[in-house]
């Protein structure tokens, strides 16, 4: 099943002109392109320990939920320990052309980060740098990452609606403060949306991951897709909800609703259907 759905995607594509310009940057990218996919890997350098906002879906001591599978606590690698465990893997592993930031906690709240590709983009000048994010400090921290020649990133983005997103987090930390309820959202979709439009118009290449979560954000699905297409974003993950923390009791939802969802997304943003909810230090291909 999983074969067939990942050669339905470059059709679309291949078809879709408004996208034909991104093809050179996402071309060894395995998770943005569906071509990519069985001949070029991908590394996660797990180096960002902090966060800055508390979702509810999120056990901090297991990897990031936004791109990693629970289950397995993550080793936090000192940017000079990731430096050198980079180099081993793409020794052992040339096939590996994106390098990748991805938890445990945010990127963008993690000093770790920038000190790490300080080390790591002049050793690596051909490789692309891609980074996962909350996007609440995605426009504050853009100039790094264009110095840093970051060409894909993906926002989670998980409702338009404040209120839905206080449901969703418990807490926005922002310049000192934490921000709760209503407040706090709002911060944060505002922050998330000013980010993704100020990424698009650098050139970066942006996919949101969107958690769907059954009777909270289900119905804001169509809403996200529409406004992710009209600020220009490539791509749309939608993932399941892993129930933990806050949302322990709530069912993860079935593969039609997953379906549906994506299905009826499809018509405002290309899907993504391959993703594989990696863990934050996931090292080579997706598929095997
Ligand atoms: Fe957890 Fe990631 Fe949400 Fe931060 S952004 S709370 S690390 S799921
Ligand atoms: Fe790609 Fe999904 Fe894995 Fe991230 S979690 S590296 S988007 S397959």
């Amino acid at each position: 099943m999983f074969d067939a759905l990942i050669t339905e995607t470059p059709t679309r594509e291949t078809k879709n002109h408004k996208y034909d310009d991104k093809m050179e940057v996402i071309k060894y990218h395995p998770c943005f392109s569906t071509k990519a996919v069985h001949r070029f890997g991908r590394i996660h350098l797990p180096v960002a320990p902090e966060c800055n906002i508390m979702c509810k879906y999120c056990v901090r001591k297991y990897d990031c939920v936004n791109e990693s599978r629970p289950g397995v606590t993550s080793k936090i690698l000192f940017p000079e320990k990731a430096a050198a465990h980079l180099d081993d893997a793409i020794r052992k592993h040339p096939y590996i052309k994106t390098i990748g930031f991805a938890g445990p906690g945010d990127p963008l709240a993690s000093p770790q980060t920038f000190e790490t590709m300080a080390l790591i983009r002049p050793a690596f000048p051909g490789h692309n740098i891609c980074l996962s994010t909350n996007g609440l400090m995605l426009a504050e921290k853009l100039d790094m990452l264009l110095e840093y020649q970051v060409a894909t990133l993906t926002v989670t983005l998980n409702t338009l609606d404040p209120d839905i997103g206080k449901i969703i987090y418990k807490w926005v930390r922002y310049g000192n403060k934490i921000y709760k309820g209503r407040e706090g959202a709002t911060l944060l979709i505002d922050k998330q949306l000013d980010g993704i439009s100020a990424a698009v118009s650098h050139g970066i290449v942006v996919k949101i991951n969107t958690v769907l979560i059954p009777s909270i954000n289900d119905g804001d699905m169509n809403a996200v897709a529409e406004r992710a297409a009209k600020l220009g974003v490539f791509m749309q993950n939608i993932i399941p909800l892993i129930p933990q923390g806050g949302f322990r009791y709530l069912s993860p939802p079935t593969a039609s609703m997953l379906n549906d969802a994506r299905d009826s997304c499809e018509s405002r943003i290309l899907q993504m259907r391959h993703c594989r909810q990696c863990r934050a230090d996931a090292v080579g291909l997706l598929v095997h």
